[in-house]
Order: structure tokens, then C-alpha cells, then sequence
């Protein structure tokens, strides 16, 4: 009797990489390609970000507003922290968020470009991924997303549903999504465009079929190079994920 297959996961770094590409293009049939250009301006992303753990992008996207309500950044530092909390009241977690948000547009205000990012777009990836993880409150999903969304610069943002996608087809092993920012960076091409299309259709993916409860596998076009489905068929369990972590 021929021996099994090996799972995805067992596999050599390049057959991983290969599998990465190919569901790119997979998730490119189904989704649609992605052009890269940035949705909103840099602070806006960093500190949108900081907003959106734990919490939808609808009450994200409302505490935001009601931050900006405020005034400019200025104001933003110097209100009282229980009043910027109060304006972030949308987003989980606002009395641990609104000193962190404090505390990281000041250290940005404090920088030599002020409020402006566009130093980051000359920096090395390692200095510039560094600066920004280097703020209180700013990990390195957030500095990623920055970094390429906004900068076009070759790192990919593992947010939830990129994680859980990736653990589930067996690109990389069970990890915490800090550690799987590296080990699929290693894996990837560092061609910006692609890192920003396959995030996109990742999260569309992970949204509406690669659930967290109860996957929709017999829907999913990633499902004949699926390590979970081998496992599992149709019964995929919910991911269990480690629990969270102060930055992301
Ligand atoms: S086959 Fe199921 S577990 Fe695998 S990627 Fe698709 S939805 Fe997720």
C-alpha cells in the first residue's frame, strides 16, 4: 500500500511557499484581484488599528469619529485621559486603549517628522518595523499593516483570520500570530502587491468561509489542499486560539 501523503505542514519550506502562491491565486479567482493603495492616511491606519483589537470594524470605525471629535492630535494628548476613553467607549478595552493611544501619538509627536510617517518609507523594513513597534500600544500587526498598506513596503499584516487560515491549510505550524508574521514573511515573495492582495482576500476568506466556528468547508475552493480537511473532512473544529496578547 503506497504510504499517505504528508501533510502540508510536514513539507519543505518550498512546497509551503508554492501553496502560498497558489492560494493567492485561488482566492484571486474568487475574491477578485486587489490593487494595493492605501485606504486611509498613516496615522489614521495606526491608531484605527490600535481601536479595531477585540472589537468590529462598525464600533472601530465609530470610536474613531468620536476620538477626531476631540480636535487634532494636540488636543487628543492633552485631554483628560477618562475623556478620550470616553470617546473610544465603541472599542473594547477604551480605559486600557486611551493611554496607549496617548502615549503613542506623543512619542510620535516627540519624533523628528512630527506627525508625519514618511521617514518609514526610506527606512529599512527591520528599523522601520522596529520604530513603530518600539510605541506603547503599537505591535507588529499594526506596524505591518502601516508599513504596507501605506508604504508599500514587503511585510504581511497576520491578523486573525490570515492566522487561523494559514494554521488551518498548514503553511505554517500552530504558532501565536506574532510568530506567524515571520514564518510566513520567510515563505513569501517580497513583492508588496501580492503581500497586499493575499491579506485582502485573506480576511474576505476567513470572514465568510473559513469561520472561526464551523468552517464552510464544503464551500471552500482551498479545500483540496487543506490539512484540516484531511483531518477532519466537513468537521472542522473551531480554532482555538492562544489567548491574547496587550499589542497588537
Ligand atoms: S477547507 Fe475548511 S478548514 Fe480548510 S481553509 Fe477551507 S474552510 Fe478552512
Amino acid at each position: 500500500m503506497p504510504a499517505p501523503e504528508p501533510l502540508n505542514v510536514a513539507r519543505p519550506d518550498s512546497e509551503r511557499a508554492e501553496l502560498l502562491l497558489w492560494m493567492n491565486e485561488e482566492l484571486r479567482a474568487a475574491y477578485g484581484p486587489k490593487p494595493l493603495s492605501p485606504r486611509r492616511d498613516p496615522l489614521h491606519e495606526l491608531i484605527s488599528t490600535i481601536l479595531s483589537q477585540r472589537t468590529n470594524w462598525r464600533d472601530e470605525d465609530a470610536a474613531y469619529q468620536e476620538l477626531r471629535a476631540l480636535g487634532d492630535w494636540d488636543d487628543i494628548i492633552a485631554a483628560p485621559v477618562e475623556a478620550v476613553a470616553h470617546a473610544i467607549r465603541r472599542s473594547n478595552y477604551p480605559e486600557s486603549k486611551a493611554p496607549r493611544i496617548q502615549a503613542t501619538l506623543r512619542a510620535i509627536r516627540d519624533s523628528p517628522g512630527g506627525y508625519s510617517l514618511d521617514f518609514l518609507r526610506d527606512l529599512p523594513v527591520g528599523d522601520a518595523l522596529k520604530w513603530l513597534t518600539d510605541l506603547p500600544g503599537v505591535g507588529v500587526k499594526t506596524a505591518s499593516l502601516v508599513l504596507l498598506f501605506n508604504y508599500a513596503r514587503p511585510v504581511f499584516p497576520v491578523d486573525t483570520h490570515v492566522h487561523r487560515i494559514n494554521t488551518r491549510v498548514g503553511t505554517i505550524p500552530r504558532m501565536g500570530e506574532q510568530a506567524a508574521h515571520r514564518a510566513l514573511l520567510k515563505l513569501l515573495p517580497p513583492d508588496p502587491p501580492l503581500l497586499y492582495e493575499l491579506h485582502i482576500n485573506l480576511l474576505k476568506h476567513g470572514q465568510q468561509i473559513c469561520t472561526w466556528n464551523r468552517p464552510k468547508c464544503p464551500q471552500c475552493i482551498l479545500r483540496e489542499r487543506c490539512d484540516a480537511h484531511a483531518i477532519y473532512g466537513n468537521n472542522v473544529p473551531s480554532f482555538s486560539e492562544k489567548p491574547g496578547k496587550s499589542k497588537n
